[in-house]
């Protein structure tokens, strides 16, 4: 190993788990070089707005870099962009990048996040079948999005949902197009799931449920089982994505469930490799297990952690995971373990406000609210305690 080096830090990622870990590195006191390294072209910068308010013409790229550019001078942090990195040598510390680059690293942490995933069906790759994952992504959809008057949305998961509201509310014809009865049916329970679909109806969205999608023709046509085809200018594919492990692995990392796994301060199995947000499968330690989770706010966490870490701190991941979803003018807030549930409770609150309250073997794992952020807070803390599920 390179002795001049010893003190670097490698990020590999440029989400906000990638910048958290240099914030929480600097802020514990890490005085290594840090590189974050990302194969990105835009420095890091807020997604939840990629299908809201950018998608809707409401605010520009300019308002998205989650930090100014002076800070990453004033924190000494260098970014390297439009470039990636291929391999991972734990043995003697160092990565390399595709242009063959080689930088040694005392810690590296992999943020690399997910990558959008196709259906595995004739004319999903086509060029006309838009994803949205990057700032690229949205900005194709954007352009798209103003020359089409209709779209169709195949997937009902939350990028699904404000996709398909944001491009109403721009005045597009909608058609969600989803394998399931109801958007989010498994995740959320049916009951759930058709308030949802209330809301995309609102925005004047059609939702076609429990259809499964077998061809996307010319990227024009959507072509369903037994039921007639779905014709739009514009198709987004949202159907879920999948981990970024190749570097970890090119690590020696054995993955468990497609993901990586971490303890409670995000070490990897392998020593001087951490690893943060969505690619990870990141033991929660109030929860007692490793848990898999997709949301902004916990890659924010598990990043600063992770930097932490890396700085000789010792932080743990200890909350219940939380996410807001806005589906047109409804916002929706939900904190949870995520995996798994065997009872729903829905409390009306009037005006269609309403908190669901998820149980498992009589203890409260989950809480969704609209229109009830009281119950948002004490839900949160009653998932973290393991208390009893409420009556209401
Ligand atoms: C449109 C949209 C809206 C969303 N809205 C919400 C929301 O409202 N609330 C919420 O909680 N969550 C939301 N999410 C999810 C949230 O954005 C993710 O959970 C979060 O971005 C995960 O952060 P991450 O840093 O782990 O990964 P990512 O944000 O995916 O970042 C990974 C980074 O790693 C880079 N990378 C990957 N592999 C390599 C490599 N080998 N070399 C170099 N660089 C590499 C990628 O280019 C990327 O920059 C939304 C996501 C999208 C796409």
């Amino acid at each position: 190993m390179d002795a001049a080096n010893t003190d670097r830090l490698v990020i590999v990622g440029g989400g906000p788990a990638a910048l958290s870990a240099a914030r929480g590195y600097r802020a514990c006191g890490g005085a290594g070089e840090i590189r974050l390294i990302s194969d990105d072209r835009a420095r890091p910068y807020d997604r939840p707005p990629l299908s809201k308010e950018y998608l809707r013409g409401e605010t520009t790229a300019e308002s998205l870099p989650m930090e100014p550019a002076e800070f990453y001078d004033e924190q000494r942090v260098t970014v390297d962009l439009d470039r990636t990195v291929a391999t991972i040598h734990p043995g003697d510390r160092y990565v390399v990048l595709g242009d063959g680059e080689r930088l040694d690293y005392r810690t590296c942490v992999l943020a690399t996040g997910a990558a959008p995933r196709r259906l595995p069906v004739p004319g999903a790759d086509h060029p006309g079948v838009l994803v949205l994952r990057s700032l690229d992504d949205a900005r194709a959809l954007r352009a798209a999005a103003g020359r089409a008057g209709t779209a169709v949305i195949i997937g009902s998961g939350f990028i699904g949902c404000e996709a398909a509201a944001s491009l109403a509310g721009r005045g597009l014809r909608v058609t969600v197009v989803s394998s399931e009865e109801v958007p989010h049916a498994a995740r959320l329970g049916p009951e759930v799931g058709r308030r949802i679909a209330g809301w995309l109806r609102e925005q004047g969205v059609d939702v076609i449920g429990g259809a499964e999608v077998i061809a996307v023709a010319d990227g024009r046509r959507v072509e369903l089982d037994g039921r007639p085809p779905v014709a739009a200018d514009l198709i987004l594919m949202a159907t879920g994505v999948s981990p970024r492990t190749e570097p970890a692995a090119t690590a020696g990392i054995v993955l468990r469930d497609g993901r990586i796994p971490v303890d409670e301060r995000m070490r990897t199995q392998v020593p001087g490799i951490l690893a943060a947000g969505d690619v990870t499968l990141a033991r929660n330690a109030a929860a007692g297990r490793h848990l898999a989770v997709e949301h902004w706010g916990e890659a924010v966490a598990m990043g600063e952690i992770a930097g932490v870490t890396a700085a000789g701190g010792g932080a743990r991941w200890d909350r219940a995971p939380g996410f807001w979803s806005t589906i047109g003018h409804r916002t929706c807030k939900y904190a949870a373990w995520g995996d798994g549930f065997d009872t729903v409770r829905v409390a009306e609150h009037g005006d269609g406000a309403f908190t669901a309250w998820y149980g498992r073997e009589g203890v409260t794992v989950g809480v969704l609210t609209h229109g009830a952020d009281d119950d948002y807070d004490r839900g949160r803390a009653l998932v973290e305690r393991h208390a009893p599920l409420p009556r209401r």
